[in-house]
């Protein structure tokens, strides 16, 4: 059974930082540049991962087999923002999907662009706008539109 849980409130995390390492980032950012989004696949069970960690999170082993991964998949949830980060009013809603690309098992969070607020629905299709030169970074996956 489907629900939609809405959750008022303020969250601040304007000071939040992460960080990624490993080969699996690099495979990514890597392939980003050439225009393909390349994962790792768990050797024992097949699950794949995108950016793939050093270790299977199902098997507790090491994995290190690439695997292309489509630009396109289906959002599994998502956020609206109305404000940025500092409370400030945005010009525009921001949609924030987390999207399940298809032929991987872990989800990557993104932008939707090119759909209204209203019209945002948990299993709609979306794929990758590239950015027009890509770099090798993050900022290669420009955004999500709708397929
Ligand atoms: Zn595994």
């Amino acid at each position: 059974m489907e629900e939609t849980r809405v959750v008022q409130g303020t969250w601040d995390i304007s000071t939040f930082k992460f960080r990624i390492e490993g080969v699996g980032l690099r495979r990514m950012l890597d392939g980003m540049k050439e225009g393909k989004l390349v994962g790792t696949r768990c050797h024992k069970c097949g699950t794949v991962y995108l950016p793939g960690p050093f270790y299977c999170r199902k098997c507790h082993i090491e994995i290190n087999e690439p695997t292309e991964v489509s630009d396109h998949g289906e959002i599994m949830t998502y956020t609206i923002g109305y404000a940025d980060v500092r409370g400030n009013p945005l010009d525009e809603p921001r949609i924030a999907p987390v999207v399940k690309l298809d032929g991987c098992d872990s989800w990557i969070m993104g932008v939707l662009q090119g759909v209204k607020p209203e019209d945002v629905h948990v299993g709609m299709r979306v794929k990758v706008q590239w950015a027009e030169e890509r770099t090798g970074s993050l900022q290669d996956m420009a955004y999500y539109v709708p397929e």
